[in-house]
């Protein structure tokens, strides 16, 4: 107690040292005070009082506004960088950083208009990257696809990095869109706009498909997602199961069986393992399905994979041997389902399906092509690593 008395007086001591000598008035102390002792709210207030007696304290109202937004109190923060826009002593680089904090402000009160005039404006300024990247979330966030694919290519220019995969999804996107509205010829140009933009882009062809399936011309749905293997052949499991059902309708089923059989072999992947375990036990019955599994979790050990080999023992087990399967299966399919999660490689955020767009982040193509759980026994198996 005595400590703390002597440690109060000294403090009140200098405080009175600096007030007197250097003219800080009390409230600043007072407020540096409350910080100190986490009472974030009272030293806003003291600190506005400063503010408000010394209109020198520039930095100060800066600090005080970025506090505001950060602690969502859009409109505090907003008033506190009009004013400093407002002001007429101000250099123009400072009232250039308050135009700057001011459209933060806006974007986070969703006030997306104003904030964009104002980054537009920003972008001939010294803030002109910061402008794009926010312009840029801004257009994202308004599916404005057009704008955004402009200001990622300007982007591109300003910093030097590549954003080919943003600017091709988002003639992914604007494709999605025209095809919604049955403006054919528009969403067409647009996934060769993609294609052009990232030659790469399995998106582009992944929806080409769909779009001749769902318009029931099977072969080319067919033909187009095989151009998949060329591009990014991880990303093959994506179009597997639409892949068997245009075969089915074209009776083709064996040709297409053969055809993922073999990208399992080369590509393994557990979502294509599943389209393949389901369609040789409709096609070819249990005793194939079995084989097949059972010589995928050899080769390629995984959680995964004993899921859908103990499914496969499930179907193909006598009446005594039922129960005791269904009991393994039951255990290890809660475990696969609930590891087998598709994670951002940005931010790591999981989810169940796959994502070219990340719902945490907002990054693009940032999910790879493969399930948590892939590789989960991998050490207990004698090959493949690095899954
Ligand atoms: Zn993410």
């Amino acid at each position: 107690m005595f400590f703390g008395l002597g440690w109060l007086a000294a403090r009140v001591d200098i405080r009175h040292l600096l007030t007197e000598s250097r003219a800080l008035p009390a409230s600043y102390f007072k407020g540096l005070n409350f910080l100190l002792n986490e009472q974030p709210d009272k030293a806003i207030e003291a600190l506005i009082e400063v503010a408000r007696a010394d209109q020198q304290t520039v930095e100060l109202h800066f600090a005080l506004g970025s506090l505001f937004r950060r602690r969502g109190e859009v409109d505090r923060a907003t008033r506190m960088h009009q004013n400093l826009v407002d002001r007429s002593d101000l250099g123009s680089s400072q009232r250039t950083a308050a135009l700057h904090e001011l459209a933060q402000d806006y974007l986070k009160a969703g006030l997306l208009d104003r904030a964009e005039a104002l980054f537009q404006d920003l972008r001939k300024t010294e803030f002109s990257e910061s402008a794009l990247r926010y312009l840029l979330e801004i257009y994202v966030t308004e599916k404005d696809w057009q704008k955004a694919i402009e200001t990622a290519e300007a982007l591109e220019v300003a910093t030097g990095n590549s954003y080919r995969s943003e600017v091709a999804n988002f003639h992914c996107e604007r494709a999605a869109m025209e095809y919604s509205h049955s403006r054919l010829e528009e969403a067409h140009a647009q996934i060769a706009a993609a294609l052009e933009a990232h030659r790469k882009c399995v998106r582009a062809n992944v929806m080409l498909g769909n779009w001749a399936q769902r318009e029931g011309r099977h072969e080319e749905a067919v033909a187009i997602w095989k151009r998949i293997e060329g591009q990014a052949p991880e990303y093959l499991f994506l179009i597997a199961a639409p892949l068997i059902e245009s075969a089915r309708k074209l009776g083709q089923t064996p040709e297409a069986l053969t055809l993922l059989r073999g990208w399992q072999q080369r590509y393994p992947a557990l979502d294509l393992l599943g389209v393949v375990f389901q369609a040789t036990l409709e096609e070819e019955g249990a005793e194939s399905a079995l084989r097949l599994v059972r010589e995928e979790l050899y080769r390629n050990p995984s959680l995964g994979a004993l899921d859908k080999f103990l499914d496969a023992q499930l179907a193909t087990a006598t009446p005594d041997q039922r129960a005791d399967v269904q009991m393994m299966r039951d255990l290890v399919h809660a475990h696969s389902s609930r590891l087998s999660l598709f994670q951002c490689g940005s931010c790591g955020f999981k989810a169940r399906t796959f994502h070219w767009h990340c719902p945490a982040c907002g990054g693009w193509d940032t999910y790879p092509p493969r399930r948590n759980a892939e590789g989960e026994l991998s050490q207990a198996g004698s090959n493949r690593s690095g899954m």
